[in-house]
C-alpha cells in the first residue's frame, strides 16, 4: 500500500497519485506484470516525512511539513524536483516522484524517480526565512540526498538560489563542495548552460515535433507563466507560433493577434504577475484552457483538464510542460476527441535530461558549450519522441500509453535483471 498521512482525506495530491497508479496499471496490463512487480512499482522505496520549524522575522516559531520520497533506484540515483507549495502532501510528492521514475526511463538517462517538497507558500516569506527554512529541510533530508543517491532540482516555488542553498548546505555538512548534489544550480557553483530555458525548450522540441507542419502562425495557449510557461511561451513565439493567451496565479491575459511575450515577461517581472498587461484583454482561468487554438501548454499545476471541462477543450494538441495536468477521465474524452495529447513525461522531460547532463559535467569536473547541451537535449528528446510515436502507431495505444508502456516496461525489466535481495 502507497502510505497515508491523511488518509480519509481525497487532496488534489491523492488525485494525482490515483492518476499515476492508474497509469502504471494500464501500462502493467499491456506489459503483461505479474502482481508482485505491479506492487513494486506501484510502492516507493523510501518515503521520508520532517517536520521543518521555521522562525520568522517577529520571534514567532511555525513548523511546516516537508517529504522526499523516492520511488524507484533500480537504474541509477533518485533524480527529482523540489516544490514549496501549500497544497503539497506525501501523495503528490509520491506520484511525482513515480511520474520521475518513467521519465528518465523513457528518455534513457540513467535515474530513478524522486521528488521532494515542503507545504508552505514560499511568497509568504522574506527570503532570510526561505533561507532558513530551506537549509533546515536540507538538514532533515539530508540522509537521503547526495550525488550518488538522490539530486534534487528546481520545481514550482523553488529556483536556482534555491539550489544554491541545498547545495552549500550539504556541503558545509560533508565538509567540502559538492556541485553534484543539485540540479539546476547558478552557472558559478557548477550550473549547466541550458538548463535554465531547458524544460520549456524541451516543450518547444516536442511541440514542434508533434505539429509536424511549419510552425508560422499556430495558435497557442499557456497556462502558467513560471519557470516552465514564460520561456515556453518565448519559444514557441520564437519560432513563428501565435502565443494568443497566457496565465498565472494573477490572471489570464488575451490578445488574438498574439502577444508579445518578450514585453509580457517584463511586465510580470514588474508587476509580479500577468495581470494587467496593458497589450491584451483580461480573461477567466477555466476560458483559457478552453480557447479555440492549435496548441494548449498547461504549466502550472496537476489535475486542471478534467473530465469537467475536457468535453469544452477545443485545443487540437495539448503539450504537457505540466507534470500531470490531465487526469486518467479527461484522457478518454480527449482521445474520443480525437486531441492529441503530447504526455508530460515526454514533454517536459527537457529538464531532467539537461540536469542529467549538469550532473555528468559536475561528476568530470568538466562543462559543455551551450551547443553540445542543446543537441544532447534534442537527441534524447526526439529519440524519446520518435519511439513513442512508433510504438502508439503499432499498438493503438494514445501517446500518453505508449510512453508509459516504454517507461514503465524499462524499470520492470532493470529490476527482473537484477533480482530480488537476499
Ligand atoms: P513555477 O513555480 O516557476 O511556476 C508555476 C506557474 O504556475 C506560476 O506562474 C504560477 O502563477 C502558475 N499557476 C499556479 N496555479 C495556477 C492556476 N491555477 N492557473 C494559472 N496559473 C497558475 O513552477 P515551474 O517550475 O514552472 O513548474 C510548472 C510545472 O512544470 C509543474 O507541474 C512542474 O512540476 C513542471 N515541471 C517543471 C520543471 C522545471 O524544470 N522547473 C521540469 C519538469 C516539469
Amino acid at each position: 500500500m502507497v502510505p497515508s498521512t491523511t488518509p480519509a482525506l481525497i487532496t488534489p495530491g491523492r488525485q494525482a497519485l490515483d492518476s499515476a497508479l492508474h497509469q502504471l496499471d494500464q501500462a502493467a496490463g499491456h506489459l503483461g506484470l505479474d502482481d508482485g512487480l505491479r506492487t513494486m512499482l506501484a510502492t516507493p522505496r523510501r518515503s521520508l516525512t520532517v517536520s521543518v520549524p521555521v522562525r520568522r522575522e517577529d520571534g514567532r516559531l511555525d513548523v511546516v511539513q516537508g517529504f522526499r520520497v523516492q520511488h524507484n533506484v533500480s537504474r541509477g540515483p533518485a533524480k527529482g524536483g523540489l516544490r514549496f507549495h501549500p497544497g503539497t502532501d506525501i501523495h503528490e510528492v509520491t506520484a511525482l516522484a513515480m511520474w520521475m521514475t518513467w521519465k528518465c526511463a523513457l528518455v534513457g538517462i540513467p535515474y530513478g524517480g524522486a521528488k521532494g517538497g515542503v507545504a508552505i507558500d514560499p511568497a509568504g516569506l522574506t527570503t532570510r526565512e526561505l533561507e532558513r527554512m530551506t537549509r533546515r529541510y536540507v538538514n532533515e533530508i539530508l540522509p537521503l540526498i547526495g550525488p550518488e543517491k538522490d539530486i534534487p532540482a528546481p520545481d514550482v516555488g523553488t529556483d536556482e538560489q534555491t539550489m544554491a542553498w541545498v547545495m552549500d548546505t550539504y556541503s558545509v555538512n560533508a565538509g567540502y563542495s559538492v556541485p553534484g548534489v543539485v540540479t539546476g544550480k547558478p552557472m558559478t557553483l557548477g550550473g549547466s548552460l541550458g538548463r535554465n530555458g531547458a524544460t520549456s525548450r524541451g516543450v518547444q522540441i516536442a511541440a514542434l515535433a508533434a505539429l509536424g507542419r511549419s510552425p508560422e502562425g499556430v495558435t497557442v495557449a499557456v497556462q502558467g507563466f513560471g519557470k516552465v510557461g514564460a520561456l515556453a511561451a518565448q519559444y514557441l513565439s520564437d519560432a513563428g507560433c501565435k502565443v494568443v493567451a497566457v496565465s498565472d496565479v494573477t490572471g489570464a491575459v488575451h490578445h488574438a493577434g498574439g502577444l508579445d511575450i518578450a514585453r509580457l515577461r517584463g511586465h510580470a517581472a514588474q508587476a509580479g504577475g500577468v495581470a494587467g498587461f496593458p497589450q491584451a484583454d483580461a480573461l477567466s482561468h477555466d476560458d483559457l484552457l478552453e480557447l479555440d487554438v492549435d496548441v494548449l501548454v498547461p504549466a502550472a499545476l496537476e489535475g486542471v483538464i478534467t473530465e469537467a471541462n475536457a468535453p469544452r477543450i477545443r485545443a487540437r494538441m495539448i503539450v504537457e510542460g505540466a507534470n500531470g495536468p490531465t487526469t486518467p477521465e479527461a484522457d478518454e474524452i480527449l482521445a474520443a476527441n480525437g486531441t492529441l495529447v503530447v504526455p508530460d513525461i515526454l514533454a517536459n522531460s527537457g529538464g531532467v535530461i539537461v540536469s542529467y547532463l549538469e550532473w555528468v559535467q559536475n561528476m568530470q569536473a568538466y562543462s559543455w558549450s551551450s551547443g553540445e547541451v542543446e543537441l544532447k537535449l534534442r537527441d534524447l528528446m526526439l529519440g524519446a519522441f520518435s519511439e513513442v510515436t512508433s510504438l502508439a502507431a503499432e499498438r493503438g495505444l494514445t501517446l500518453r500509453q505508449a510512453a508509459h508502456v516504454i517507461g514503465v516496461g524499462r524499470v520492470a525489466e532493470a529490476h527482473q535483471m537484477r533480482g530480488l535481495y537476499p
